[in-house]
């Protein structure tokens, strides 16, 4: 039907875009693209090749994870975008991957160090790793339980959604969202980068150290900042 059609187009385009990016090997990782007015999103179907995907095969869920239109079944973590669309109301998009770097400190259960200015200029703080799942929340509904382990983690370290649009979670991988699908992509692109050059930098300098805070200032505030300088804008 024609009134999920933006949807639809929009998570096709940006799940076409994984494989290009080579942050996913054969059916894994998934986005999604919301519309808040029609309380729904739209999904990569769950064990579909990347090559034979097409805007039709996405699949319309609501926030409660149940499908709308589609004939397919939405991806395995659909409920894990559902918890986060309904509890976090300015996102727009979600990305599943298990990119190589990310989802190795993930499966280390480690933040991502703040090591150096690439990461400063997308955040100033470490990269959160959400704590494993327990027993408890594996054995209830997983991929629904993941989600509020998301919410969670960030709640327990007061960092804000729109701070922080990136995470990992324990011994899995990582997730990331943005105010549009596209913008999450780019978010899982630029944590991939963040979490290569940190693992690189530990094994040339085991006891690197945080970058200071005058460079983490300085980089973040010339690109985010009220007195922002960098492009064109
Ligand atoms: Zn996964």
């Amino acid at each position: 039907m024609a009134k999920y059609d933006h949807i639809r187009e929009s998570a096709y385009e940006a799940n076409i875009q994984l494989p290009k990016l080579g942050l996913v090997i054969s059916t894994f990782g998934n986005v999604s693209s919301v519309d808040r007015k029609l309380g729904v999103f739209a999904i990569k179907p769950s064990g579909v090749p990347y090559a034979e995907l097409t805007p039709n095969k996405m699949v319309i869920v609501d926030f409660n994870g149940q499908t709308v239109e589609g004939t397919l079944r939405p991806s395995s973590d659909t409920q894990t975008h559902a918890v986060l669309y309904k509890h976090w109301v300015e996102i727009g998009g979600i990305v599943h991957t298990h990119s190589i770097f990310a989802t190795s400190w993930a499966q280390s259960n480690r933040d991502i160090p703040l090591y150096g200015t690439t990461h400063a200029d997308h955040t100033i703080l470490d990269i959160p790793c959400a704590a494993p799942m327990s027993d408890e929340m594996i054995e209830d509904n997983y991929e629904l339980q993941t989600g509020f382990q998301i919410i969670n983690c960030l709640t327990s370290r007061n960092i804000r959604y729109e701070e922080m649009e990136m995470i990992l979670v324990g011994n899995h991988a990582p997730f990331t969202w943005g105010n549009t699908p596209d913008k999450a992509l780019y978010n899982s692109t630029v944590l991939e980068s963040i979490a290569h050059l940190a693992y690189v930098t530990e094994q040339i300098s085991p006891l690197a150290k945080r970058l200071k805070e005058s460079l983490i200032k300085k980089h973040f505030e010339r690109k985010h900042g009220t007195n922002s300088y960098y492009g064109q804008s």
